[in-house]
């Protein structure tokens, strides 16, 4: 429930009432809000981002070429994301991209073993991988470029307050935005977390990942180049500046709708530590000089169409939490914490099932309470 209440500078605010707030609506906040909605509870999700599906994102540019920037597939290691897996991909959501890996180090390209049963590797029926986040968000309640930037508990509710100061007030929260920006919220709203919440959550990190969009002109490439390309390719030592490059175009349901070729670059956490504030211009020759052999023929200044570069500051979590699926802040109304550094895989899979314990926990709060 949405109620025009106050002036705040002459501007008019307003107030939203509903059972539970969600903060972030990335891959754990939208499956939360929809486990909480399907519990029977009303729930408000924000983000802060123009769209929903936070590190899922697709990037398109105007010749009509879109770039999965952020995450490029997904794999299940548990059975309980396997079984959500097998649901959406017998209701079309998801499809399988490919199996095997190719590796690249040095000059040698070579094909991950093939595994029993086949390792699929992940990704949505649509034009990228924001579309799975999309088609969570389809029943649910989000305001998109809403950030909240105070949190205040009052009579043993939460009222959330974003930047332009309207209010968001309800019984429980649930936070799902990388640790760092969840403990500098919490920070700033003077919510002090017991000393091992401290240092549990200190003890979370990200690595950043400069992830680099290149789309060629298919004209300038010899075509009998392109069914030899692998769809993605993985570097196998860590320290090299690439670590992954993905063929977006071998995405597509229709691969007549790209009219280019549509490459993303990520430079490996090292890299992107070092060359995090150069411009596109440094990066550029580095990192295709970075390629595996048989792309560095293909990509090229000549066939080089057009180039973006996005900092992910907050890429993947090197350190997580393992075996802590979500995070319960103590002495306060209901309030936890999820998202992919609660639990033991850092990736989709682990926010999603992190967004659903935290959204188990919070109900089994709630009925313990009445
Ligand atoms: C370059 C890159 C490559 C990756 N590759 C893969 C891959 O191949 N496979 C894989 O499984 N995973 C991959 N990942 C990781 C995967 O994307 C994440 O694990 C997952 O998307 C995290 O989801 P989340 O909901 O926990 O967090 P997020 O997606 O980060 O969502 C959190 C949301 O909170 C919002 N937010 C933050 N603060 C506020 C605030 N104050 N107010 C309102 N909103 C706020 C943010 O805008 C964001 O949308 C990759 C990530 C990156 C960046």
């Amino acid at each position: 429930m949405t109620i025009n209440t106050t002036e705040l500078n002459n501007k008019a605010t307003t107030t939203t009432t509903t059972d539970v707030l969600i903060i972030g609506a990335g891959i754990a906040g939208l499956a939360a809000g929809n486990a909480l909605q399907q519990a029977g509870l009303s729930v408000q999700l924000v983000d802060k981002g123009r769209g929903v599906g936070g590190r899922l994102s697709t990037r398109r540019f105007a010749n009509g070429a879109w770039f999965d920037h952020g995450a490029q597939y997904f794999t299940a290691n548990t059975p309980a994301f396997e079984t959500v897996l097998r649901d959406w991909e017998a209701e079309g959501v998801v499809h399988s991209w490919f199996e095997q890996l190719t590796w690249f180090e040095g000059d040698t390209v070579t094909q991950e073993p093939p595994q029993n049963p086949p390792r699929k590797r992940y990704i949505p029926t649509g034009n990228g991988m924001n579309s799975l986040p999309k088609h969570l968000a389809k029943n649910l309640t989000i305001q998109t470029s809403t950030r909240i930037v105070r949190l205040n508990s009052i009579n043993n509710q939460w009222e959330a307050m974003d930047e332009q100061g309207n209010f968001f007030n309800a019984k429980a929260l649930i936070i799902t935005s990388p640790v760092p920006q969840t403990l500098e919220l919490l920070h700033n709203s003077h919510i002090s977390l017991t000393h091992q919440q401290t240092s549990q959550l200190n003890s979370v990190m990200y690595e950043p990942c400069l992830a680099l969009m290149v789309a060629l002109n298919p004209e300038t490439i010899a075509q009998d180049l392109l069914p030899s390309l692998a769809v993605g390719y993985k570097a196998r030592d860590p320290e090299h500046a690439l670590g992954w490059v993905g063929a977006n175009h071998t995405k597509a349901a229709e691969a007549s709708s790209f009219s280019t070729l549509a490459f993303t670059l990520h430079a490996s956490p090292n890299f992107s530590r070092s060359y995090w504030d150069e411009n596109l211009e440094t990066i550029l020759p580095l990192l295709l000089d970075a390629l595996p052999t048989p792309l560095k023929t293909v990509m090229t200044h000549q066939s080089i169409e057009t180039t973006q570069l996005h900092r992910w500051k907050y890429a993947l979590s090197s350190q997580s939490l393992e075996a802590m699926p979500t995070v319960c802040l103590q002495s306060l109304p209901p309030c936890f914490l999820a998202g992919d550094a609660f639990g033991d895989y850092a990736k989709i899979e682990t926010a999603y099932l992190s967004g659903i314990a935290s959204s188990q926990a919070l109900l089994q709060q709630f009925t313990s309470n009445t």
